[in-house]
């Protein structure tokens, strides 16, 4: 019988807890509001008693999970399972393995959100058999996870995978990074609503609303209609995630690109289309005919899954006595 594995995806607005298998199935799934003003202290206490609700679950009375993992939007250093920074959550030096370990007496293990749903992406999802890929959020900012030849990639200096703050634009921009001419300020869903307001003639009577509300969406429903300064944009979001993506695949040599996020359903011919176009004319020869660009069929349980199955990517905090991998 399958092992089993405890993921929770802790997120700015909802904290989503599943236990899943081996091969990444959910077997049980739950959900509670983060109240990120509450502290850490509160949100951590709130993860042990929903972990102890679900643990009570009839279907786990005599099969308990053999590992706990957690996913954080923001920076986490793994090798100590201390949450670095995560400002949607207002954490700083927060050292989540030490709070739950000893409370479940269970392996630990903490990781990046977008590098947990990579790792998911890569055992569980579209990635399984590849050697490595990418997993990138288009939302409201832009994210992602690598896998390279196997194994989650932290970096160095722990910075791996900032994908959406590579330079696209010299001085274009302001990014809430502090610089300029970041992909995210380029592309990233905060970026298209900005250029919507600014480019777009007579918005208001396009949209039948207030132009103050206009969404990612609308923009794209525009752009399908052939509204020409919405085709405009998604089509120089094109452009700039492409630049991106090639940037991305020359550098690290990934098989696939794996999208997810709310623009990830833009319609195929305006972006996930004309992306692949991109990539095929313009990453390095050898590689572009080879790497695919793929929506995610994970969606947004992938960082949950991904955070269930860490103990088979991460080493993990010493305390947490990590499984051998398989
Ligand atoms: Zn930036």
């Amino acid at each position: 019988m399958s092992a089993l594995h405890l993921g929770v995806d802790i997120g700015g607005t909802n904290i989503k807890f599943g236990v899943v298998d081996e091969a990444g199935r959910i077997l049980l799934q739950r959900k509670t509001a983060t109240g990120a003003q509450r502290g850490s202290d509160a949100i951590i206490a709130s993860i042990v008693g929903e972990i102890e609700a679900l643990l009570r679950d009839p279907l786990l009375l005599d099969r308990k999970p053999e590992s706990i993992g957690l996913g954080v939007p923001g920076t986490a250093d793994s090798a100590s399972g201390v949450v670095v920074y995560a400002p949607n959550l207002f954490w700083r030096n927060v050292d989540l393995a030490s709070a739950i370990q000893p409370v479940f007496h269970t392996p630990v293990f903490v990781a990046q959100d977008t590098r947990a749903a990579a790792w998911a992406e890569y055992l569980a999802g579209e990635g399984r058999g590849l050697r490595g890929l990418a997993a990138v959020t288009l939302g409201t900012g832009i994210g992602c996870g690598l896998v390279l030849d196997g194994k989650i990639f932290h970096g160095a200096l722990n910075t791996a995978g900032e994908f959406g703050h590579q330079i696209v634009a010299l001085d274009g921009e302001g990014c809430n990074c502090g610089r300029r001419g970041c992909l995210e300020a380029h592309a990233g869903g905060l970026a298209i609503v900005r250029e919507a307001k600014k480019r777009i003639g007579g918005l208001d009577s396009l949209l039948g609303k207030d132009s103050s509300s206009v969404t990612v969406a609308d923009v794209y429903r525009l752009s399908e209609e052939n509204q020409p300064q919405a085709r405009e944009l998604t089509d120089s979001v094109v452009r700039f995630i492409g630049i991106g993506l090639v940037n991305l695949i020359d550098l690290t040599s990934v098989e696939m690109i794996c999208l997810s996020g709310g623009m990830s359903n833009a319609p195929r011919h305006l972006l996930l289309d004309p992306l692949l176009d991109f990539v095929r004319r313009r990453a390095y020869e050898s590689v572009s005919e080879k790497v695919r660009i793929c929506r995610s069929t994970l969606g947004e349980d992938a960082p949950m899954i991904g955070a269930a199955l860490l103990c088979r990517g991460i080493a993990g905090p010493a305390q947490a006595q990590p499984m051998r991998e398989n």
